[in-house]
């Protein structure tokens, strides 16, 4: 699917190129060295190539300043050719990640993380959707995976994730419940699910006995297990027999947040040269 989408987005791109010489660019700033966020924006960096997008990287030093880069943000909101800036999160401690979100034109903000977007997305009349969940939702709509009445149930409250598949879900008539490290009787909570989604962090938390049978499952995890391996927020191999789909990690939600990075910027791209969509 991830693959799929990519396409169009590249004969969408060529097709833009072609008819109004214009080239999606999108700006990757990644502050200090945390090897997960490199990967991260390795993959971004090729997915950009492999799409036709112009990609610039700003890797910046950890002791970057919240002065410093706050000025490569107000540099890039007025680079024309560069239509998405994203910012790595997370950022290095005595940076304030809220402050640098909100310096980010939110006409480019391609996370949809900027109180603009946020705030679109909860009235349902938005540009951008954000990455992860956004991806997810496809998923389920192409799989065919109605949400409509169904009990919808997600781990994870983060600002980046869980809000916004919870309000995602809402959106498409969904019952939605969202838990946390707060939450009574998760286990309980969790069975009644017809559509679980783990956005915690923790590898293999959720476990077969809090899955309801023939459950969707959605993992949204990129954790690392005992043996420092990638893994999901699921234990994949107990619970895979249980319900009727499920996502992998690797493979399942990481690389259809990347593809849908690609949607946005291509959108942002053309919102910012009025080009209908
Ligand atoms: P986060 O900001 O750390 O949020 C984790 C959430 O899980 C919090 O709301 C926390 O509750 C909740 N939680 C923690 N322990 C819990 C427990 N024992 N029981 C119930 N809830 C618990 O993480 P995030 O940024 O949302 O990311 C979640 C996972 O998704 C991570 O593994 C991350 O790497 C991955 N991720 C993947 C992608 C992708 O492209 N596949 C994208 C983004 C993130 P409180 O709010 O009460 O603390």
């Amino acid at each position: 699917m991830a693959a799929d989408t990519k396409a169009r987005v590249k004969e969408l791109t060529e097709a833009l190129k072609n008819t109004y010489h214009i080239t999606p660019g999108l700006a990757v700033v990644i502050v200090g060295d945390d090897p997960a966020s490199r990967v991260y924006v390795n993959n971004k960096k090729k997915a950009c190539e492999a799409v036709g997008f112009v990609s610039e990287e700003y890797a910046l030093p950890a002791e970057t300043t919240q002065e410093e880069l706050l000025a490569l943000v107000e540099t890039l909101n007025s680079k024309p050719d560069i239509n998405g800036i994203l910012v790595q999160l997370p950022l290095p401690k005595h940076l304030d990640d809220k402050a640098v979100i909100a310096a980010i034109n939110p006409q480019k903000d391609v996370d949809a993380f900027h109180a603009v977007n946020v705030g679109k997305i909860m009235l349902g009349e938005y540009d951008f959707l954000p990455c992860t969940p956004a991806g997810v939702m496809e998923m389920l709509h192409s799989y065919q995976i109605p949400v409509e009445g169904r009990e919808c149930v997600v781990i994870g409250r983060s600002n980046i994730v869980g809000k916004p598949m919870g309000m995602l879900l809402l959106h498409e008539n969904g019952t939605v419940t969202i838990c946390h490290s707060r939450t009574k009787n998760l286990a309980e909570v969790c069975r009644r699910a017809d559509i679980l989604v783990a956005a915690v962090g923790i590898p293999k938390f959720v476990k077969a006995d809090m899955v309801k049978e023939g459950a969707v499952v959605i993992d949204v995890g990129m954790d690392r297990d005992e043996n420092g391996k990638l893994c999901g927020d699921v234990d994949f191999e107990n619970v895979k027999d249980k319900c009727s789909f499920i996502t992998p990690v690797p493979g399942g939600v990481g690389p259809m947040t990347i593809a849908t990075l690609m949607k946005n910027t291509l959108k942002a791209c053309k919102l910012q040269n009025n080009i209908a969509d």
